[in-house]
């Protein structure tokens, strides 16, 4: 073959790739124009049928050069690229992402601004024991500046037979404590039915790792008019907590914040693995304040300093930390709840590495 045989075939291949190039762009936008129809509709994207029939339709009409086998398993190639793109601009079209808002949403938090670029510190016991618990634990913190408290009133347990929290009483408490200190209830409810009592307590409604994917919930609390504090299920991945997210802001409420607070993973040092990176991933792909649970994801009181400092260095618009007067003797988390002067340690500790500037 002569060389300007070579380049005239090596031109029509040109011309033939700019074809095909051309003719996938054109398949592509059809495709998603469909996912829009279907969107509305409220059809799945995936259609086994069609998909079917599009494959049959190939192998009747192949004159070859090609085997049947080969072209169907290039088009499968070109569907399955499809239906990513379709998922794409799904996500594109998310009220949580940065696509659909580019700049931060800031909760306001009775004046405590969650992110707005100065790192919150949110403290409190695991769960609300008595008055004087709390008591005890809230005004340490308001000595240091700290107006975020958080405690369980309603508690999710491993076991049925260990305590449950004391319910409506220690949503009484809290609220008792915050009003006499001027602080912030963060509380967490497990189902539909407490939101409304609940809401004439906290001033935020948490909704727990083992309820991040309770969409009966996420609905419910969508429609009230309070911050949320959803924290990441279990074993989500950050694609099903974002998703989950947007269940809340889907039904009105943008008052939403996220919180690591560390995933299952086969590694048993700590008690979950606090997923770093997770953080930057949620700042990046929404607009929402992101959080950092240190005693949840660590299990561990000697981590939760390093901890705090990695989730600040790394972004986290808050870190949350348990605190108890006594942990030896307290109803649920004893082993990684700091006393009180390991609060004020941890405290100083942050300050002193120039990371926590309040
Ligand atoms: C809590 O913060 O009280 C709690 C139970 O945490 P999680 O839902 O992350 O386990
Ligand atoms: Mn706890």
């Amino acid at each position: 073959m002569s060389n300007e045989q070579l380049e005239n075939l090596r031109g029509q291949l040109d011309d033939v790739n700019m074809k095909l190039l051309d003719t996938i762009n054109e398949r592509a936008r059809i495709v998603q124009e469909i996912g829009q129809v279907k969107s509305v509709s409220g059809q799945k994207r995936f259609d086994p049928v069609r998909e079917r029939k599009m494959l049959d339709m190939i192998a009747e009409n192949n004159e070859g050069p090609f085997e049947t086998s080969t072209l169907q398993h290039l088009f499968k190639q070109i569907f399955q690229a499809s239906l990513e793109l379709q998922e794409d601009d799904n996500r594109k079209a998310l009220l949580v992402s940065r696509k659909k808002k580019a700049e931060d949403t800031i909760v306001d938090l009775k004046g405590e601004e969650i992110g707005n670029g100065s790192q919150k510190i949110i403290a409190g016991p695991c769960s609300v024991e008595s008055y004087e618990q709390v008591y005890e634990v809230a005004s340490a913190m308001k000595e240091q500046g700290i107006r975020l408290l958080r405690g369980g009133a309603f508690k999710p347990r491993t076991s049925p037979y260990d305590f449950q929290g004391l319910g409506l009483e220690g949503l009484e408490i809290l609220r008792r404590v915050a009003d006499e200190l001027d602080m912030v209830v963060i509380s967490e409810v497990m189902t539909p039915g407490e939101i409304a009592e609940a809401s004439e307590y906290v001033d935020v409604i948490q909704i727990g790792a083992r309820n991040m994917q309770n969409f009966d919930l996420l609905k419910e609390v969508g429609a009230v008019d309070k911050p949320v504090l959803l924290k990441r299920g279990l074993s989500a991945t950050i694609d099903e907590f974002i998703k989950a997210a947007e269940y809340i802001l889907a039904k009105g409420n943008e008052n939403v914040m996220l919180c690591e607070r560390g995933i299952r993973t086969f590694e048993k040092a700590t008690r979950n693995t606090l997923d770093i990176s997770a953080i930057p991933v949620l700042k990046q792909e929404t607009h929402l304040p992101v959080l950092a649970d240190v005693t949840h994801s660590t299990g561990r009181r000697d981590l939760l300093l390093p901890a705090a400092k990695a989730a600040l260095a790394i972004g986290a618009d808050a870190v949350m930390a348990e605190v108890h007067p006594d942990p030896a003797v307290a109803l649920s988390d004893s082993a990684q709840q700091m006393d009180i002067p390991q609060f004020h340690d941890f405290l100083q500790s942050l300050r002193d590495s120039g990371l926590y500037k309040l």
